[in-house]
């Protein structure tokens, strides 16, 4: 039986070097004159509508209708782009690109992405790093403002796929914030959790993921250990 991979994007698969940041400041910059528009937030693990939502009401005093939104995440793509293409510091995750090769010749995995990313940023961060192509479905921020309800998209999409309905063994939320490791629980799939964000081990032990791993390099590991548990 198949087993599905949903990832998260930054911090877990890879790290663009502060270039969606970047974009975002750029965009809050053309539509509202503002500088440092993201200061004092904490953005990981949160969806791409919810900050942008959060610097109109916490920074600008606004209270924000969907068009206001709309129009940010219209300019954070057009910025994102050049961004991601030019930042210095963009890296994937250590072991991601052997993890998706290894799940991509495996005939009982199903890879996809579970995000607070809008479609569209995640697409183009992930070709950046050349790894797009392995992902064959996705739950984002463009789906829903609310990561637990877009991990429950993509499950329902992979169900879709498959033609059937998944078990908690069969579904796999790996992240690096405790976001994702709540989001997976809300909706009761497994929970894998790596340090190569902005949480350390200690941090995210907490909320008691099922896998806790400080990296994926020894993805090897990982599967042998999921692959032996039936669904
Ligand atoms: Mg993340």
């Amino acid at each position: 039986m198949e087993k599905v991979f949903l990832f998260d994007v930054d911090g877990t698969l890879i790290n663009t070097g502060g270039a969606g940041s970047r974009a975002l400041v750029r965009a809050f910059r053309a539509r509202y004159a503002v500088e440092n528009a993201l200061k004092g937030l904490i953005l990981d693990g949160k969806t791409d509508p919810w900050i942008i939502r959060e610097v109109l009401q916490l920074n600008l005093g606004l209270s924000p209708g969907p068009e206001q939104v709309r129009q940010v995440m219209e300019s954070y793509l057009a910025f994102l782009e050049g961004e991601v293409q030019s930042s210095p510091n963009f890296r994937i995750m250590p072991g991601i690109e052997l993890l998706l090769a290894e799940l991509a010749a495996r005939e009982d995995a199903l890879v996809g992405l579970a995000t607070g990313n809008i479609e569209q940023g995640a697409r183009i961060k992930l070709e950046r790093a050349g790894i797009y192509p392995y992902f064959r479905l996705g739950g984002y921020g463009s789906d829903s403002e609310e990561r637990p309800e877009l991990v429950k998209i993509a499950i329902r999409k992979a169900e879709r796929l498959l033609g059937r309905c998944l078990g908690r063994e069969e579904v796999y939320i790996i992240g690096d914030t405790p976001l994702d490791i709540l989001s997976g629980k809300a909706a009761q799939v497994s929970t894998v959790a790596v340090a190569t964000g902005r949480y350390s081990l200690d941090e995210l032990r907490p909320y008691l993921p099922d896998y806790l791993f400080s990296s994926l390099a020894d993805y090897p590991a990982f599967l042998a250990e999921v692959y032996a548990r039936q669904a």
